[in-house]
């Protein structure tokens, strides 16, 4: 990479497995994990703005990262000048995605808000997460968000007019079409993929821990709801709250007010996971989206822990690492080596100023 972050000019060449990238705070062990997504995802998990990529000062940034995966090679390079990004994938130019599918699954601190955060976290993994393994999932979601958004306007409209909203038929026929089959992917996806994520839960606590994770929807469905079901469900709770959206202006029931309900031992996660609880749970997740995407493609994806692996106690730490070595190409990073990597093949790298040994 050049100029990128804090980095003038690097070259890392990693490891098949465990690559550790250990260093003081803000030396750039952060930043490096950020160019690998880049390259895989197109963008930053850190910021929007992707002037802030560059290194201060410089007029331009770019990396290039060469992937290796069974049968084909890959090389991707990313170039940023203020205002314009481009991508090459084997030099041919791109635009948004350069692979077509995640290749990297990241878990940084922030993914903790996942247990403790708002409904509207725990909806990111159902549409973001799981949704990606429907092929009609994506499409279904973002006719809902329009629908939901042109209707809501329209119930702004209703209360400023002080009209009953009669137009709003039209769309509360599009929003149940579209919610009924966006919250029947959902609970369709949950159940399928419930009992591999469950296993591996108790794998990585050592079977001490029995996670549950139901669908908690705001049209009281059951898990055995058809589509058509849902449907008239749906409309028929729009109806009773017609008045009181008015009032409020918004849409009070469909998927976009759904929430995921999880328990570990029978208690809400919410309200009594521990930190490495909290911690073990999402790992989990990340840990069965890599397993899924190997299912679905053939190839596992890039792994990165940023501060991750830390917090966590010897026997989950040993766990998580016996079930990825010799497997998924992992980054992780942290201040300092204190737990014991021999066996698991891992390279390790000093990160100190922008530097990288
Ligand atoms: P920590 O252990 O605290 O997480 P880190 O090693 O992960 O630290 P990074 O987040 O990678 O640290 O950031 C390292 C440094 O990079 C920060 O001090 C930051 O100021 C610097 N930095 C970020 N963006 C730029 C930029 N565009 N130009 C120059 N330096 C930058
Ligand atoms: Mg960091």
């Amino acid at each position: 990479m050049l100029n990128f972050r804090n980095f003038a000019r690097q070259a890392v060449e990693p490891g098949l497995y465990f690559n550790v990238l250990s260093g003081r705070n803000a030396q750039g062990k952060t930043n490096i994990l950020e160019s690998i997504y880049l390259a895989c995802t197109g963008r930053s998990f850190r910021t929007a703005r992707e002037k802030e990529l560059i290194k201060r000062e410089k007029e331009f940034s770019s990396i290039r990262c060469l992937f290796e995966t069974r049968g084909r090679e890959v090389e991707v390079k990313v170039t940023l000048v203020p205002g314009r990004k481009r991508i090459e994938v084997n030099g041919v130019l791109k635009s948004g995605h350069p692979f077509g599918w995640p290749g990297v699954v990241l878990f940084t601190p922030d993914d903790l808000v996942m247990i403790k955060g708002s409904p509207a976290e725990r909806r990111r993994f159902l549409d973001y997460d799981l949704g990606p393994f429907h092929p009609h999932y994506a499409h279904c979601l973002d006719r809902y968000n329009r629908v939901l958004s042109q209707r809501n306007a329209l119930l702004r409209e209703a209360k400023e007019k002080r009209t009953t909203g009669g137009p709003l038929e039209v769309w509360d026929e599009q929003l149940c079409r579209y919610g009924s089959r966006l919250l029947f992917l959902r609970v369709s996806l949950l159940k399928k993929f419930f009992p591999a994520i469950r296993a591996l839960h108790r794998e990585l606590t050592e079977g001490a821990e029995n996670i549950e994770i139901s669908y908690l929807s705001s049209l009281k469905i059951g898990e055995e709801c058809g589509e058509d079901e849902i449907y008239e469900r749906f409309s028929g709770e729009l109806r009773l709250v017609r008045d009181e959206e008015i009032a409020r202006m918004q849409t009070l029931v469909g998927p976009h007010r759904d929430d995921l309900h999880i328990k570990v031992d029978g208690h809400d996660a919410r309200v009594y996971c521990s930190q490495g609880q909290q911690r073990t749970i999402v790992l989990t997740l990340k840990v069965f989206l890599i397993e899924q995407w190997r299912s679905e493609t053939g190839e596992y994806p890039i792994l990165l822990l940023d501060d991750v692996l830390f917090e966590l106690d010897d026997n989950r730490r040993e766990a998580l690492m016996c079930r990825l070595g010799g497997l998924v190409q992992t980054f992780l990073t942290c201040t300092r080596v204190n737990f014991d990597i021999e066996g698991f093949k891992a390279k390790v790298f000093t990160v100190s100023g922008g530097e990288v040994t």
